[in-house]
Parts: C-alpha cells; structure tokens; sequence
C-alpha cells in the first residue's frame, strides 16, 4: 500500500484496500473474542465473510456478547485458556486475550502476568506452526506515566515494574519483546498494536473503567467518582473505529510491523469527562472525589501519524458522539442483573 499523507487513501489504494478486505476469506483465530473488544472484532470479521474461532476462558468476557453470533456456521466458540497451548490451522491470529480494566486485572495479577505472557508465547507459536499472521493487542499501557506527550511509538516509556499495576504493564511490554523476537529469530508474520483508552457498548457495566463507571453511576442516579483530583487526562476511541485500525493492520504489508498506535488523539481530564457525562445524561449526580489509584498516569495521548501514513487511518467518532452510543447503550441496560457499579 503506497503511503499518503494526511490519513487519507488515494482512489486507487481505497480500491485495492477494499479487494483486500472483502478478498478471500480467511480462517481467522481471535483469542479474548468473548470480550468487549473481542466481540466486535468477531462481528466485523463475520461480517466481511471470514471464517472465525473464539478462543475464550470467559473470565472477564461474557457469552452474552457473542450470542447474536451463534447462528453463522462460519462461527465457533472454543472455550480455553491462553495460558495453556493449542493449535489452530488459521491465517491470521488476533491476540485479545487478557483482562484489561485495573480493577480486573488487579484481582489476578500473576494470573494476569502469565495470560500477557504465555498467552503471547502460545499464540506466536501457533503462528510459527502454521504460517499465520499474528496481530497484537498491546496498550498505551507500555508508556506507563510518560514523561512526553503526545506519546509516540519511539518512547519506551516511565512503567513502575513492582506497583500494583506493572503486572498488566510489564506484562505487555514482554508480549512486545516476544513478538519482535519471534519475527527476528523465526520470521513469524507478527504486527503490534498499542490501544489507548477505547469504549462502547458491550463493556460490561461493572467493569471498573471510567466511561462505564461515570455513565452507569450517572443513570442510577449516584455519585460520579473521580479517583484523585480529576486533573489527569486520558484520550478516548470509540470502539468502531479501534476495529476498523486493527482489520487495516492485519491486511497491510508484511513489514508493516509496528508497534504502532491506535487511539483519539483528543485528550480530556477525567473531571471534563465527569461533567460532559452529567450533563449529557441530564443527572443530577454529585462529582465526589476518592483517593488517587496508585502509579495513575498523570497523562495519555497518542501520536497516530505513523498509523495515518501507513494505515490510512484514523478515527471518526468524536468523544460526545460516541458517549450518545454508549448512553443509549447503558441507558437499554438499564433493570437487568448486571448493571451495578464496581466498587
Ligand atoms: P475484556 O476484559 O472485555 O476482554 C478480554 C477477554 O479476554 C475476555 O473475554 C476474557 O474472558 C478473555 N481472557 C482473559 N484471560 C484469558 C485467558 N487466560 N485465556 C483466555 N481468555 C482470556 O477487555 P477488552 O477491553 O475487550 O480488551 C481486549 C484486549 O485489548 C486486551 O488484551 C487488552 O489488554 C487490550 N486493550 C484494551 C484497551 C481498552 O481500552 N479496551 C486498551 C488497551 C489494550
Ligand atoms: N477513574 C476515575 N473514576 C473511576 C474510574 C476511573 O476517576 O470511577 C480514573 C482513573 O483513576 C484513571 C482514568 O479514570 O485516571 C482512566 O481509568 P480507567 O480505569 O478507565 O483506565 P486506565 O487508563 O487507568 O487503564
């Protein structure tokens, strides 16, 4: 794909990017297709006529998410842990596998270390075996509380490697060195992807992540609680576009590698959040403030040059425009078991 410059594609590339996605279908492998991400994933994947397997030990996913899937013959629900190999004859693999909000991944942190790293070593062995594609879900989270901003894919980042957090961090940042040494020891087709904050409907309400804490707490009426002085900022992508960067990754050139970014570069404090979610779901909750979460990163911001030049993309869904989606999302949650806030 010939680079262009301002995110944009040329009439030629749009086409030739075009045959490629909606080209032959492929066996596609998604590891954590039960999750928030996953499922959407699994969704767009169908939709372009692929042939899908979910491998899911459903421990922070839901079945639920993948229930409006369950009549396609090219879909197939394996439930498994990363953390223990197997073997999939697939084209591409995509590597989702892992709990991703603090509260989640807290609760197990060796638990946590091992699916970043087992589940990486599992899956590029897969790849390694087969010949297939591997496409990784890294994070913004590799940055730690950076130092610069916006951050971009060059920055190796400020991570504490004992606190509460380094488990998801360090984690992940070994995934990368995996990937990176597998594609250099063994060729394995590997490509990297660094999330920043992505939200939308199917996060699980009680999940413990800003957008579905404020969101939820201000339909039940509660306290929006904003964990420190609210004065930190984070840059949030709305789930559709997120999906659309990583199917424009697995389908560009084989040394199209990465790492590289995908994320709004729009940036909000956590209090702007809290008050754009108040007043766009009309609450007349409080904005009360609790102790800061230890090692919180003061800042997030993505550099997505390198994904506009060699991509083609970037996102379309403005913050308000994507909190309306995932208000009307909760909003329809609203009375069933599952909303309640996590604590
Ligand atoms: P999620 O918790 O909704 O989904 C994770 C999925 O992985 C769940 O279905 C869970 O059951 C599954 N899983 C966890 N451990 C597993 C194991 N050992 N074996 C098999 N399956 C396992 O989280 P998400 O937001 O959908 O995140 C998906 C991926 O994207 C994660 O790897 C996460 O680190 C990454 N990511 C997400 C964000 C974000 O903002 N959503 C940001 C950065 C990175
Ligand atoms: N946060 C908050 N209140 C909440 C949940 C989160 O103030 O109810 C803050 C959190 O401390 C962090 C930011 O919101 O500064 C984003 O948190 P989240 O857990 O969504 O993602 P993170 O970027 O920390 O992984």
């Amino acid at each position: 794909m010939r680079k262009v410059g301002r995110g944009e594609l040329s009439v030629v590339d749009r086409q030739d990017f075009l045959k490629k996605v909606a080209g032959i279908p492929k066996r596609i492998l998604v590891t954590g297709g039960g999750g928030f991400l996953g499922s959407h994933l699994c969704e767009r994947l169908l939709s372009l006529g692929h042939s899908v397997v979910c491998l899911d030990n459903f421990s922070t996913g839901r079945r639920e998410n993948l229930s409006h899937l369950s009549e396609i013959s090219r879909f197939h629900i394996v439930e498994h842990d990363v953390r223990k190999p197997f073997l999939f004859d697939v084209d591409v693999i995509f590597n989702f596998a892992s709990p991703a909000s603090p509260p989640d991944y807290q609760a197990d942190p060796v638990g946590t270390l091992m699916t970043n790293v087992l589940g990486a070593m599992n899956v590029l062995e897969n790849a390694r075996a087969t010949g297939a594609t591997v496409v990784q879900s890294s994070t913004s989270e590799v940055y730690g509380d950076p130092l610069h901003s916006p951050q971009r894919e060059s920055y190796f980042g400020n991570v504490n490697p004992i606190g509460p957090r380094a488990c998801y961090d360090e984690g992940k940042r070994s995934a990368e060195t995996l990937f990176f040494d597998y594609h250099r020891t063994y060729g394995v087709k590997t490509k990297v992807a660094r999330i920043f904050n992505t939200y939308g409907p199917r996060m699980r309400p009680d999940d413990g992540r800003v957008i579905s804490n404020f969101v939820v707490q201000a339909l039940l009426g509660q306290d929006l609680t904003i964990y420190g002085d609210g004065q930190q900022t984070r840059s949030f992508c709305y789930v559709d576009d997120l999906i659309e960067g990583f199917i424009r990754l697995s389908i560009s050139d084989d040394n199209c590698i990465g790492p590289i970014n995908l994320g709004n570069p729009g940036e909000f404090t956590v209090l702007e959040l809290a008050e754009m979610v108040r007043s766009m779901t009309g609450s007349r909750s409080r904005i009360v403030h609790r102790a800061a979460a230890v090692d919180d990163p003061r800042q997030r911001r993505p550099d997505i040059s390198q994904a506009m030049a060699e991509l083609g993309w970037e996102p379309k869904v403005a913050l308000r425009e994507g909190l309306h989606r995932a208000i009307a999302y909760f909003d329809s949650r609203l009375g069933t078991p599952d909303l309640a806030v996590a604590g």
